[in-house]
């Protein structure tokens, strides 16, 4: 960009570029101040002249009648000093009289000095007079100088002529001159004007300037004040936003005309609340789209429910199916090991010969090899061997753990939750491993837990299970033992702990199929340690009973109840049934050759009530599988207690408990042959109990 030329510097300019133009326009080979000199000034010009002609003596009126050409004529200067010279006083005083005779006096006479007698006057000498009397000689003379006046004046009249015209010429050029001075005087006025102007401009803007300068100064003061009141206000700010959000506002009330009455805390409200409406109108449209997809949901979820309802009742509808292939009574024959200090039975005493399927078949056989020693004796040769072998729906030899056994029947648990009843029985002599298969085995050990409360555990996890299905179940334990036809309650507590005899079994009302004991504690449970506890207190219970009463646990059955209910709420479905776990009393028999004393007898008594109860048992087992109109479940109270986990849609399981020893071979016999009858009954097809 080009600079802001100064105005005063462009006037400067201005007057360079015009004072040549002045230069050249002047053709005088004279100063300055000589051309401003107008003629009328002239005079001064000529007055050294003047002076000296005054100082020669002339007369004042010539240098009004006649003025003389200034120094600055063109006429050569040699010829005025000639002239001058030439004429001298002489001259002057021709021309004195030439003025006072009223004549013009050509002034040539002075350049014929020698047709005069007289010489000429030189060096200011006094020519010579001629005498008085030479007339003719002085009228020579005079006529002489008279020509010479004449011719003089003849070119001073030409000089004049001459010096009026270079007057004219320059008084002309001092007239154009004066038109250019004047112009130039104009021009210079106005370049002065200009910088004038320009000089006020200049100043006024430094004026400016000042100004701008005072005013920036107010103005960055006033931007620092604003900086730090901004400041101010966003710390302001920043205290109100936490506050704020710390603060739960209602700021909006709607009037009585529908109008939003804003109770605002500055344009953050506003800020957020505009804020807040947008998100609430997001969360407005994805709770809508939500909603339709939970209608989606709830559509696919019924359909499911739909679908999960059908493969549940599928299900136990197979499930009942595999378990009455597998029969409604079961008998599992386990054999329990040789415990320490018992003396080893000979090998090949009990054999459990592999299954169709070669030894991976789980066993199903059972063989004991007994030997006649009596036919030996007489016959004198070795004592025959007599095999016994049995079939079960599952043999367990010495081996076999707990987890294997409750495998076995953890399906039968599951018909209890499906609402078949379900009865499992331990049966043997004493000793023979009932208790341990039933409630497991000494010190607590997880391993040797015993069938309830692995049933009850398995019971309340697929329980749990069925919940996602909108079933609920609920339990309740009882536990109760049968001792010469006496029911006792194992789960008593407090003053009534270690007594019996009071219980009775009684319909649960008028009408009713259900049976109850009374006196007897009904406790619900929903988890094992529940389980764990009744278990303990009912081991109490019997510790103080046989102190009381010699092994009088052995000499009862031990009946654990658990009545197990399920409710489909939604579909309005009930399922009832009770399991039954059952650790029967020792089925030994008394040795017939026994001396009966006192309490001989009171051991035949027991023992005959024993074998009472079972052999009711195994009428009613029978009754069932014959299908006979009458089942004597009174003749016992066993039987009357289990007569609704019995009937004929109960699925019942039986454990043959036996010894391995060869001593205890004959009590094996009866219970393998107790149990191999019952193996061959069946019980017509089970229904579950719906209500
Ligand atoms: P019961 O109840 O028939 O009279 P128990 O259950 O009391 O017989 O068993 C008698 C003994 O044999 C107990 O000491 C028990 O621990 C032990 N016993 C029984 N069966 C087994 C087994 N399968 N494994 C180990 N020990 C057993
Ligand atoms: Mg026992």
């Amino acid at each position: 960009m080009e600079p802001q030329r100064s105005p005063l510097l462009e006037v400067k300019r201005n007057v360079e570029l015009k004072r040549p133009l002045v230069k050249a326009s002047s053709r005088l080979p004279l100063s300055g101040s000589r051309l401003k000199r107008r003629p009328d000034q002239m005079e001064d010009a000529l007055e050294p002249e003047k002076k000296r002609t005054r100082g020669l003596g002339a007369p004042t009126k010539i240098a009004t009648s006649y003025p003389r050409a200034p120094p600055l004529t063109t006429v050569p200067q040699t010829t005025a000093q000639k002239v001058s010279k030439k004429t001298g006083p002489r001259c002057s005083t021709a021309i004195a009289t030439v003025v006072k005779n009223q004549k013009p006096v050509p002034a040539v006479a002075v350049q014929k000095p020698s047709t005069s007698a007289v010489p000429p006057v030189v060096g200011g000498k006094k020519p010579s007079k001629r005498p008085a009397w030479d007339l003719k000689g002085q009228l020579h003379d005079l006529n002489a100088e008279l020509k010479c006046c004449r011719e003089r004046i003849q070119t001073l009249d030409q000089e004049n002529q001459q010096l009026r015209d270079q007057l004219r010429d320059a008084q002309q050029e001092a007239k154009t001159l004066g038109l250019e001075r004047g112009t130039l005087e104009g021009e210079l006025a106005r370049v002065q004007a200009q910088a004038e102007q320009g000089q006020q401009e200049l100043k006024n803007l430094r004026a400016c300037v000042l100004n701008l300068e005072a005013r920036l100064g107010t103005q960055e003061s006033l931007v620092q004040e604003l900086q730090n009141k901004q400041l101010e206000l966003q710390e302001e700010r920043r205290q109100l936003t936490s506050r704020l959000e710390d603060q739960e506002v209602s700021i909006l009330i709607t009037n009585p005309h529908g109008t939003l009455c804003l109770f605002s805390h500055g344009h953050s409200f506003l800020r957020r609340l505009q804020v807040s409406e947008a998100a609430l109108s997001n969360s407005r449209a994805e709770v809508a789209s939500l909603q339709q997809e939970a209608a989606t949901q709830a559509a696919l979820l019924a359909e499911r429910g739909e679908r999960i309802y059908a493969l549940e009742m599928e299900r136990r509808r197979l499930h009942n199916q595999l378990q009455e292939l597998k029969g409604n009574i079961r008998v599992f024959c386990r054999v329990r090991p040789v415990l320490p200090g018992e003396p080893t039975p000979p090998s090949g005493f009990l054999l459990f010969p592999s299954g169709p399927g070669g030894p991976s078949d789980p066993p199903t056989r059972l063989t004991l090899s007994q030997t006649d020693q009596r036919r030996g004796t007489l016959s004198g040769a070795p004592a025959p061997t007599n095999r016994h072998d049995f079939s079960f729906d599952r043999v367990f030899p010495p081996g076999s753990g707990q987890d294997e056994v409750f495998e076995e029947i953890s399906m039968l648990v599951q018909s209890a939750l499906d609402g078949y009843p379900v009865c499992i029985f331990a049966y043997g002599q004493t000793g023979s491993g009932k208790t341990f298969t039933m409630e497991g085995g000494p010190g607590g050990d997880p391993q040797l837990e015993g069938l309830i409360p692995r049933a009850l555990r398995h019971l309340f996890s697929v329980a749990q299970d069925l919940s996602g299905q909108g079933w609920t179940y609920s339990f309740v334990a009882s536990y109760v033992e049968i001792y010469n036809e006496t029911v006792r309650d194992l789960l008593a507590t407090g003053t009534r702990k270690g007594q019996g005899g009071e219980c009775e079994i009684r319909r649960a009302g008028p009408g009713s199929e259900e049976l109850t004991v009374t006196n007897a504690r009904y406790v619900p449970v929903s988890c094992e340690k529940e389980v764990e506890a009744l278990l303990r207190l009912a081991h109490q219970n019997r510790a103080v009973a046989r102190t009381a009463q010699n092994e009088r646990s052995s000499r009862s059955h031990s009946v654990f109840q658990l009545q197990i209910s399920g409710e489909h709420s939604s579909r309005g479905l009930q399922c009832g049934a009770p399991l039954s776990l059952v650790d029967l009393a020792g089925s030994e028999r008394l040795d017939p050759g026994l001396v009966l004393g006192p309490g001989e007898r009171e051991r035949l008594r027991e023992t005959q009530a024993i074998n009472s109860s079972l052999s009711a048992l195994g009428l009613v087992i029978m009754a069932l599988s014959n299908k006979e109109s009458h089942v004597p479940y009174r003749n016992s109270k066993l039987t009357y207690l289990l007569q609704n986990s019995l009937g004929g849609n109960a699925k019942m399981l039986m454990f043959v408990n036996i010894s391995p020893l060869k001593e205890n071979v004959s009590e094996t016999l009866n219970s393998l042959r107790f149990a191999s009858k019952v193996n061959q009954c069946v019980i017509g097809t089970a229904q579950a109990c719906r209500k």
